[in-house]
């Protein structure tokens, strides 16, 4: 979730989302526009459940999503065609695309190689900060280019060595830190590998190679940017994730 002067952007809703929104206290109905960088479950899985809960069922029609072509259309969409009419508008979006939302720009940084599945690297910016959200794929060179000028970098990094696959070590995130030195880099989207090395570990490995401050993206971390990108754990509204109606 990006959040700036009440406008909140929900990211890749995957499995679980709608619960972990509760439990931050998150209201639903409060998320102005949903985006997947790809449609690929961990992605994706709850992105119908938030639309019917964001419009109340259909009851209160608003809200935006972004998505590529492929997660909206062909045999197997992953946006119901059901829900799109409660929607205000629904985007496709492809490389070079930019959105403004309230005082957050939106814009598609680069297309990964991810799987043939057609997939966006997504930077939100505002006046006073830029945020590149590194998504799922491939480490290509011309991520350096397309991500720099970036103060946070968030790098889906799901192996520690690089295998050939279509997904980020830890050693690409040390090049990528290394080449766009940004402030703070936060790695997540972590396979077998990194979990049972510990992700605390893993983030120390980036930042000893990287020379860049870099934090393991656990759930409840959020990074407040008008605080000097400081690290704070979100106190839970709803601990047991039920809705907070439910008294
Ligand atoms: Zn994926
Ligand atoms: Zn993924």
């Amino acid at each position: 979730m990006v959040e700036e002067a009440g406008t909140r952007i929900h990211v890749d809703p995957g499995p679980g989302a709608l619960v972990r929104a509760i439990q931050a206290g998150i209201d639903p109905e409060n998320i102005d526009a949903f985006v997947l960088t790809h449609r690929h479950l961990d992605h994706s899985a709850d992105i119908n459940t938030l639309i019917e809960a964001k419009t109340m069922g259909g009851w209160n029609p608003g809200g935006k999503v972004f998505a590529p072509e492929d997660a909206l259309s062909g045999e197997d969409p992953v946006i119901y065609r059901y829900h799109r009419k409660n929607l205000d508008e629904v985007r496709v979006i492809s490389e070079e695309s930019s959105f403004n939302m309230g005082s957050i720009k939106l814009k598609c940084a680069m297309k990964h190689q991810h799987h043939g599945v057609e997939t966006y690297g997504l930077i939100f910016e505002n006046e006073s900060w830029r945020l590149a959200y590194i998504t799922d794929g491939k480490y290509q060179e011309e991520m350096l280019k397309a991500y720099e000028g970036s103060d946070a970098v968030i790098i889906n990094t799901t192996f520690r060595k690089p295998r050939e696959l279509d997904h980020m070590s830890l050693e690409d995130a040390v090049t990528l830190l290394k080449g766009i030195k940004p402030r703070l880099g936060i790695i997540y989207h972590f396979g077998m590998e990194i979990l049972r090395m510990g992700l605390v570990k893993a983030a120390q490995y980036v930042e000893e190679n990287s020379g860049v401050k870099t934090i393991p993206a656990k759930e409840f971390t959020a990074v407040s940017f008008e605080s000097g990108f400081r690290v704070e754990k979100i106190k839970l509204k709803n601990p047991l994730g039920f809705s907070p109606y439910w008294k």
